[in-house]
């Protein structure tokens, strides 16, 4: 069975790994080519846009891909709602494979903000020391807000680089552990912490750390998740996938 995964998280490396081993499905990852090193994959990948909804339908054709798992980000609105025009089109059966949410808890101080555009004004007028770890993608929307000192976190240098009089970048990439992110904190005099909600044990640390602290969380929420079906563990996924294969078996 051909799987094409949608890849650039987690979700999608953990399912390429889990079907590399087997040999029933032939997966192939597609990533859009924004990193500048991914994790090298044990299954084949292609890497780049597909020329949107119509393109990705004739690769799907042209590949005879049998089904989609669409494991993009949370916040990869655009190929997620390609990826279901596509797979409509083609009659191709299509899974969404998303880690759920962050939810606050007790002793939580969030604010949430529909938009990275929302939350940087939401900082406030006064300058402050922020922690801003809304990856790459969204950090031009905080040019509007130059009054604060950020400590930007990026798993890649921002490119072009932020038009901002204070700012500071640390590359590094998740699993971060609270002992760290309070640690780092500290030591940074954070006021606020800046982030967007995508979900996942690998960088939640510093949710956790900010409740510790008593820090202010703004927030970016997700947007409306893509209308298909959604699983949000790699075994269901898996099962999904044996049941197609039965189901196709002659
Ligand atoms: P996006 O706005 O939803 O997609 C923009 C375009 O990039 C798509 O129309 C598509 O181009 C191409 N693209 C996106 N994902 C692709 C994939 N897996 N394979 C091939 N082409 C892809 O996406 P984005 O927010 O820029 O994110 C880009 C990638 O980074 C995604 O794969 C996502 O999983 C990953 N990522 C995103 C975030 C985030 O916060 N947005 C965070 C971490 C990782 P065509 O129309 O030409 O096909």
């Amino acid at each position: 069975m051909r799987v094409l995964i949608l890849g650039g998280s987690n979700e999608a490396t953990q399912l390429a790994a889990r079907l590399a081993d087997d040999s029933a499905f032939q997966p192939v990852l597609s990533l859009a080519g924004r990193t500048r090193h991914p994790a090298p994959s044990p299954i084949p990948c292609r890497i780049g846009g597909f020329g949107g909804a119509i393109g990705l339908a004739s690769y799907l054709r042209s590949q005879a891909i049998d089904v989609v798992i669409d494991a993009t980000h949370p916040f990869a609105e655009q190929m997620s709602a390609n990826a279901i025009s596509a797979a409509g089109e083609t009659q191709t059966p299509l899974v969404v494979f998303s880690r759920p949410p962050w939810m606050p808890g007790p002793g939580d101080r969030w604010v949430e903000f529909v938009s990275a555009e929302a939350a940087a004004q939401a900082i406030g007028a006064t300058g402050r020391r922020v922690f801003l770890t809304v990856g790459r993608l969204q950090l031009p929307a905080f040019e509007t807000a130059p009054q604060h000192d950020y400590l930007i976190r990026t798993i890649d240098p921002p490119e072009p680089k932020p038009n901002l009089p204070r700012y500071r970048v640390l590359l590094a990439r998740g699993p971060f552990t609270i002992e760290d992110e309070v640690r780092l904190m500290r030591v940074e005099q954070t006021e606020v912490l800046v982030t967007k909600n995508s979900g996942g044990d690998s960088t939640r640390a510093k949710l956790d750390a900010a409740r510790s602290l008593g820090l202010e969380v703004i927030m970016v929420r997700r947007p409306p998740p893509p209308d298909a079906p959604t699983l949000h563990a790699l075994e269901t996924v898996m099962s999904f996938l044996r049941a197609r294969l039965h189901s196709a078996a002659p």
